[in-house]
């Protein structure tokens, strides 16, 4: 007996497993979007472990090929177990299409690569992660695309110079990694607009729970589900999602690769054929197809494990989170904190804007006294742990000087908008009481 494939044909719209519309809220799209089994299938969504998909004859399998059906056929351009997850992130997201990726650095790469091409240029926020900088500033460069990174706290004519007529995205992350800046997402959406391009936005640390991008303008929303989406630390993953929203075709010389033909694909246009999913389609059948990365099944299940509880992991990390920033506010050891949720904070009033219930767990903050001071800190907690992993239930520190960002200079560091001597402290979904013990104890 093998379990009945879900009858895909019947339930896939516009390329996404069925969302029924009784989920409206984003607990319940958490708990249950993405896999809704039929009579006699499995109630929990099942890890397709297979490369490929049996067809009844070579006509069939052709029209997959031409993009003329839907349908399984070989995992790396689609599998059921990823595509219940993709659909249940893109129903979250509010977009018309969402594809897995094997990383969020993929997922990142996708996203531009999609439209740009050797002799294009983009624009982005200095304020990103240490990956994304060295994937912008430095490979890509390799490949013939030029960024130029800008401070998003310049003034707009400055930002605007910035574009030419080769520019083709603009690019920043909802809430800085590991800075806790927060961009704003409807300024900058306005002015990628003005000149004829799309906003993409990492939502990593706010996740769809406490910030929807493309409610506010953005087009291109990117997750590394690595952190709170999976929460657990089980799983490197990406995902990109596409709101639909973005008007390739009023930019046509702009975006050749969506509107004129693929000759890859016998000359088919993404635009004309997928309308509203061109982009995210381009993305599958294209870069997917030549250059891979895709999720394992088995990891889009156990991400799947951690999207169910999203919606209550995320206001624990904020509450945590908030409790921990004001400690270390009044606490005399403490020379600095970045916190959106502080008053104090530069960000607060963005922050309230566009994460009203709260922005991540996630805390910059820098110890009086040197380097050692810091490291010596970090070595002597207890539970809380020294990892390079951020955004997952168990409490951990990192010094990105000396960690994620070491081949970065310290002037690139300042760019990047991080302090040598920025602690970075994910704050996890423990006892509070407990997580501040051990910050004190390690103070002292
Ligand atoms: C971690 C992270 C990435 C990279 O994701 P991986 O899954 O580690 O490849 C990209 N953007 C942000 C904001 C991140 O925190």
């Amino acid at each position: 007996m093998h379990p009945p494939l879900a009858p895909l044909k019947e339930k896939t719209r516009e390329g996404a497993f069925y969302i029924p519309k009784k989920m409206k809220n984003l607990e319940t799209l958490c708990v249950q979007a993405g896999w809704t089994p039929s009579k006699g299938e499995p109630r929990v969504l099942p890890i397709y472990q297979s490369t490929t998909f049996k067809y009844d004859s070579s006509e069939q399998m052709a029209r997959l090929f031409d993009l003329e059906d839907q349908g399984y056929f070989y995992t790396r351009l689609a599998n059921p177990t990823n595509d219940a997850v993709a659909a249940k992130i893109n129903a979250l997201e509010g977009g018309v299409g969402c594809v897995l990726t094997s990383s969020g650095q993929a997922a990142n790469f996708y996203a531009v690569f999609n439209i740009c091409q050797a002799g294009d240029h983009f624009i982005t926020s200095n304020s990103i992660y240490g990956g994304t900088f060295n994937l912008f500033g430095v490979t890509l460069k390799k490949l013939g695309i030029e960024c130029t990174f800008v401070d998003p706290e310049w003034d707009d004519e400055r930002i605007e110079n910035e574009f030419k007529p080769n520019t083709k995205c603009f690019f920043g992350e909802t809430i800085s990694n590991p800075g806790g800046n927060v961009f704003d997402i409807e300024r900058f959406a306005d002015m990628a607009h003005r000149h004829g391009v799309p906003l993409i936005v990492d939502n990593t640390f706010a996740t769809p729970i406490n910030c929807r991008p493309f409610e506010w303008g953005c087009d291109i929303v990117t997750h590394s589900t690595t952190k709170y989406m999976d929460g657990h630390a089980t799983q490197v993953g990406g995902a990109v999602v596409d709101s639909g929203n973005f008007p390739w075709d009023k930019y046509a010389d702009k975006f050749p690769g969506l509107t004129t033909p693929d000759e890859s694909y016998h000359g088919l246009t993404y635009t004309k054929k997928f309308g509203r999913q061109a982009y995210i389609t381009k993305i599958v059948s294209q870069l997917m197809r030549d250059m891979g990365s895709i999720p394992s099944p088995q990891n889009s299940f156990l991400l799947n494990l951690g999207l169910e509880t999203l919606h209550l992991r995320m206001p624990r990390h904020c509450e945590n989170a908030q409790r921990v920033a004001e400690w270390l506010e009044a606490n005399p050891h403490v020379a600095w904190v970045n916190y959106p949720g502080l008053k104090t904070n530069k960000y607060h009033e963005l922050a309230k804007k566009y994460m009203p219930n709260g922005t991540c767990g996630v805390i910059a903050f820098g110890l009086k006294g040197n380097r050692e001071d810091a490291i010596r800190f970090m070595d002597n907690l207890e539970f809380i742990c020294i990892v390079t992993h951020v955004a997952d239930a168990r409490t951990c520190v990192l010094h990105p000087a000396s960690h994620t960002h070491r081949q970065l200079s310290d002037e690139q560091l300042m760019e990047a908008g991080v302090r040598p001597d920025l602690i970075r402290l994910s704050v996890g979904i423990e006892n509070c009481d407990d997580i501040i013990a051990d910050l004190k104890q390690a103070m002292e």
